[in-house]
């Protein structure tokens, strides 16, 4: 059975709360649609974390600034409510607003972007009066945030709006992003929501590629030499069961391996699964990160190495 599909964010809220009323739980799957199995994954979790599951499907301009992929960014609709409709037992309700930033009413005013201001789709399309950014001040700064300088504050600003309009008790990120859900998890404390954060493990293809809406923009060959991504961190993981614990020479490795497959890496950062911040010999809990290009398509990928010395 295909699941209902939500437009309204009144009509969303209303749904929630009578939802609420009979005493069920309400989990919450923020997604950009295009699913693929590492989206599903998180579905299938909170089904088993709530009684209920909304999955949001919204391309957030908010996150993209003007010279990035939100024009391009892949979508099937239809397709995506058949894969859901495969898991989701009745119990699975899509959230599809068309613009969370348009309050009616408004007219476009023309956004200042002089001045080396950086801002994102929805200040450039004119702004419909939307002024209200949240930032995680320093979480949201090293790793993506260094060459995406608007795309935390884009990511945190439109969870905190889908979490005022569905209002869930619990919400599924994947640690594909892995900066992205630490973010979130900080966000939700400093500002005391009452929803409880999960983390999700990566899904791969089985050949190792982390699952990824933009994979289906690789050439086969580029997609071919992409698969250095997750190679170069198993290899840094194997490294470090093997002994070896300073970062330089981790990171050597994984920059050897992305260069060597033509990759233009946009960063190698091995930094610790709390704070994000750099780290130069192991000595506790690690994630390596790896944002790298191929072709025009920009991955990002991960893997935490937990080590007790
Ligand atoms: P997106 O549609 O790319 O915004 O992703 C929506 C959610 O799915 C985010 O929490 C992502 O971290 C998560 N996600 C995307 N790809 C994967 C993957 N390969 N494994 C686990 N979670 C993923």
């Amino acid at each position: 059975m295909e699941p209902e599909v939500i437009r309204d964010k009144e009509a969303m809220r209303r749904w929630s709360r009578a939802m609420r009323s009979q005493g069920m739980t309400i989990g919450l799957v923020p997604t950009m649609g295009y699913l693929h199995e590492g989206h599903l994954s998180l579905v299938r979790q909170s089904l088993t974390l709530a009684d209920v599951t909304v999955v949001s499907i919204y391309v957030n301009p908010g996150q993209f600034s003007p010279t990035e992929d939100l024009s391009t960014y892949p979508s099937d609709f239809s397709g995506d409510l058949v894969k859901l409709a495969a898991i989701s037992g009745g119990k699975v309700f899509v959230f599809n607003p068309s613009n969370l930033y348009d309050y009616g009413g408004g007219e476009r005013k023309k956004v200042n972007t002089g001045g080396g201001r950086v801002v994102s789709c929805v200040e450039e399309g004119g702004g419909l009066g939307h002024e209200t950014w949240i930032r995680v001040e320093r979480l949201e700064k090293g790793l993506c945030g260094k060459s995406r300088p608007v795309f935390f504050r884009g990511v945190a600003t439109i969870v905190t709006k889908l979490f005022n309009i569905v209002e869930p008790d619990v919400a599924v990120f994947g640690k594909k992003d892995y900066q992205q859900w630490r973010i979130i998890q900080r966000m939700v404390r400093d500002l005391d929501f009452g929803i409880e954060i999960v983390g999700s493990d990566i899904a791969r293809e089985k050949d190792g590629l982390a699952m990824s809406s933009r994979n289906v923009r690789l050439s086969d060959e580029e997609r071919q030499r992409a698969l250095s991504i997750s190679r170069s961190l198993a290899m840094a993981k194997a490294s470090v069961a093997k002994g070896q614990t300073s970062c330089v020479e981790l990171k050597d490795i994984i920059i050897q391996q992305l260069v060597g497959s033509d990759g233009r890496v946009d960063y190698v950062e091995i930094v610790d699964q709390e704070t994000l911040e750099g780290v130069e010999q192991i000595k506790s809990g690690v994630v390596v990160c790896v944002a790298a290009w191929f072709g025009t398509v920009r991955l990002i990928d991960n893997i935490e190495i937990n080590i007790t010395l």
